[in-house]
């Protein structure tokens, strides 16, 4: 038995004439934090977009669990438990923090399945259920950040696509949110996959990364491996 949960084989996705990336393979393997790293521009979110099917690519395949998810609908995917979380949020700004988690749970029957979820995100979270009743959009950037976390969360996915969770995010905050991530991966088992510029944090977050220059991997290796790497130190963790 593979426990393989996302594979990419050689993909390649384009806005027309403009090729984001070009021929990148990954796996993430069930129950670990992958990253990819990557400067500004290298094509981190697309690969994200290419996965959760909201980008076709041009060549290659996306398998989720050991299913051909390439070039699917988004919301089948959705469906199969995957679930990103974008860049930007995109909560529903005009819903209250405790509408937009239902939003994330619209699918699920398990009333108290659903019940149970909301005090385990809010648990996770504690400035969310203060706010509960607030609008979503009053919220501050990194408390959206955690509200689309937990929104993801409500749908009990195997896995989530994170989608640079540090942007725009003082230091304090980009460090409870991936110790909240860590502990999301390790207390319920679920598989993700984060792209980040913060190659600092992601490093230490992660098990397993990849670099990515130029819509291409350029390296992968553990992040204890990676770490250690003399091109890493200088380039993305700034050690020189
Ligand atoms: P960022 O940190 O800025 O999000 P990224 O690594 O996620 O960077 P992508 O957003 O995947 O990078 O972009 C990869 C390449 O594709 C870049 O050259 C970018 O300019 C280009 N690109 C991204 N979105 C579009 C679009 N909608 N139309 C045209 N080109 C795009």
């Amino acid at each position: 038995m593979s426990n393989i949960v996302l594979q990419l084989a050689n993909v390649e996705s384009s806005y027309g004439p403009i090729k984001a990336i070009r021929g990148v393979s990954l796996q993430v393997s069930q129950g670990q934090i992958a990253t990819v790293l990557g400067s500004n521009g290298a094509g981190k979110t697309t690969i994200l977009k290419t996965i959760s099917g909201i980008i076709d690519p041009r060549k290659g395949s996306v398998h989720f669990k050991g299913a051909d998810i390439t070039a699917r609908d988004p919301a089948f995917i959705v469906q199969q438990g995957l679930m990103h979380v974008p860049e930007g949020r995109e909560v529903f700004p005009l819903l209250s923090v405790h509408d937009n988690l239902l939003m994330g749970a619209y699918t699920r029957r398990d009333r108290d399945g659903v019940a149970r979820d909301m005090e385990q995100v809010y648990a996770y979270f504690p400035i969310l259920k203060e706010r509960q009743a607030q609008d979503a959009g009053l919220l501050s950037g990194g408390q959206q950040q955690m509200l689309a976390i937990s929104r993801a969360l409500m749908a009990q996915p195997e896995l989530i696509l994170l989608d640079e969770p540090s942007l725009g995010l003082s230091p304090k905050l980009t460090k409870e949110i991936f110790e909240i991530v860590v502990r999301i991966n390790r207390e319920r088992g679920t598989t993700i996959l984060l792209v980040e510029q913060n190659a600092n944090m992601a490093l230490n977050a992660a098990d397993y990364g990849y670099v990515l220059e130029n819509g291409r991997i350029v390296m992968e290796d553990t992040c204890a491996h990676l770490r250690e790497k003399e091109d890493i130190k200088e380039f993305y963790l700034g050690m020189k």
